[in-house]
């Protein structure tokens, strides 16, 4: 777990969180209008952040991507993932085994047969994949995540 607590307390802002999820972040929440979502995304992201669509296995470049550096929500800049958690998952997909805590939230994605476990970001509730329990150890956790949801930044 080493790093969680850095990239946490980076993004700390003063005061008391009342937040139930274990970042204790005060995270303020963005919504916007479906009309105002589908202009400021591109198509891509739109469809999969506000739409829940799954992109097509090895179309993103960020699958093979790695260098050092951050991945951000495309839907509002927050940062969901550093470089250090990610992996080869060999699926397909941009893969990590963490990510920082408190940013991204889960819930069951019952458009899918069976239903799987997927996961949003907490500041603007964009689908960003699934969450898969068949990634390394320690955590087993694989997030599998959409590469045109993601903005990568190289440090
Ligand atoms: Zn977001």
């Amino acid at each position: 777990m080493c790093g969680f607590s850095l990239f946490v307390f980076g993004q700390h802002k003063a005061g008391k969180s009342k937040r139930m999820y274990s970042g204790a972040e005060d995270i303020n929440k963005i919504q916007y209008s479906d009309d105002v979502w589908r202009s400021m995304l591109d198509h891509d992201a739109y469809q999969i952040l506000r739409k829940g669509h799954t992109e097509p296995r090895h179309s993103s470049a960020l699958t093979n991507e790695w260098r050092a550096g951050k991945y951000y929500c495309k839907g509002c800049d927050l940062v969901l993932f550093d470089a250090s958690m990610k992996f080869d998952s060999l699926s397909g997909w941009p893969s990590f085994n963490r990510h920082i805590i408190g940013h991204l939230q889960t819930y069951t994605d019952l458009s899918a047969v069976p239903p799987q476990r997927a996961y949003r970001c907490v500041r603007c509730g964009g689908h960003h994949g699934h969450l898969i329990m068949d990634g390394p150890l320690p955590t087993g956790e694989r997030w599998c995540s959409n590469g045109a949801a993601l903005r990568f930044v190289p440090s």
